[in-house]
């Protein structure tokens, strides 16, 4: 018989991993939403996603990358952390979370294996999602200072986050191939977002090199040479219709640069506020 579990905060229980349309709080997908299980049909539904949701619930329920959604699934079912043990885990890849229609797209690597790959919502359930939602709601843009399970009431307003891969990887480490395979996703992000896209804020070299990767797979100007990241580092990006959109830099949140300083809270707040435009909401 299938085991389930407690949702951490509803209490309504759920098979890991959660199937699509079972009543999970945020779930984008329906049983309806079509799912991936190739690079080419990655690239077909999500150059067929006429918005933001439709794209989010299909990246919800991709298997096009069968080595990912076997250990995904893996750890789902028989690799939870001790401390999470009776919690149902998501277990599928994480949609993008935040504002629809923002100004600031957040570029992550990827999610983590007992996070995201738990709670089904980008940086949340660990200490690198504590560290960053504590940091967007000082600066403006989140409603809590804290994320730690889906239908806590978390929403963020002027920004939207994305990552370069949507699946757990083992060892935190995607292979060419399957960052290939993803990158159709955030191409698809990125251009739906670009009518009113003022900045990409990406965490670490990876987020950054997908970033550079999609836009100019959309035909967007990229400097050249190919432009080098780093801390606080900017450059300018123009889409064909003329549109400048900043591509700024940031050390990734996870707990090897938190821990250490070589990332600190205001740090962090500055990039934020440098990238703020309008609207948000009040910290
Ligand atoms: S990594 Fe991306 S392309 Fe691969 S299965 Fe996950 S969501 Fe699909």
């Amino acid at each position: 018989m299938e085991r389930l579990d407690p949702h951490p905060l509803t209490g309504d229980l759920f098979p890991s991993p959660v199937p699509p349309g079972g009543g999970w709080p945020g779930d984008p997908a329906t049983t309806a939403t079509p799912v991936a299980g190739t690079a080419a049909a990655v690239r077909r539904l999500a150059a067929g996603s006429t918005g933001v949701p439709e794209l989010q619930a299909r990246v919800s329920v991709c298997r096009a990358c069968p080595r990912l959604v076997r250990w995904r699934e893996e750890v789902a079912r028989s690799g939870r952390r001790a401390s999470f043990a009776h919690q149902p885990y998501w277990g599928r890849p994480g949609p993008s979370f935040g504002d629809p229609g923002a100004e600031v797209l957040l570029v992550g690597l990827a999610p983590a294996a007992n996070g995201t790959n738990r709670t089904g919502r980008m940086f949340t359930g660990d200490s690198s999602g504590d560290f960053l939602y504590a940091a967007l709601h000082r600066t403006g843009y989140a409603a809590l200072p804290t994320s730690v399970a889906s239908g806590d009431g978390q929403a963020l307003a002027g920004i939207r986050i994305v990552a370069a891969v949507r699946c757990a990887p083992p060892n935190n480490a995607p292979t060419p191939a399957e960052k290939e395979t993803c990158s159709a996703w955030l191409q698809r992000d990125l251009e739906l977002a670009a009518p009113r896209l003022r900045a990409i804020l990406c965490l670490g070299a990876i987020g950054w090199g997908a970033a550079v990767a999609a836009a100019r797979g959309l035909g967007w100007t990229v400097p050249s040479p190919r432009p080098r990241f780093g801390h606080a580092a900017e450059v300018p990006l123009q889409t064909p219709e003329g549109r400048g959109i900043r591509l700024v830099g940031c050390y990734h949140v996870s707990p090897h640069n938190t821990f250490t300083g070589r990332l600190t809270p205001g740090m962090l707040d500055d990039v934020l506020r440098s990238v703020r435009g309008g609207g948000g909401v009040a910290p």
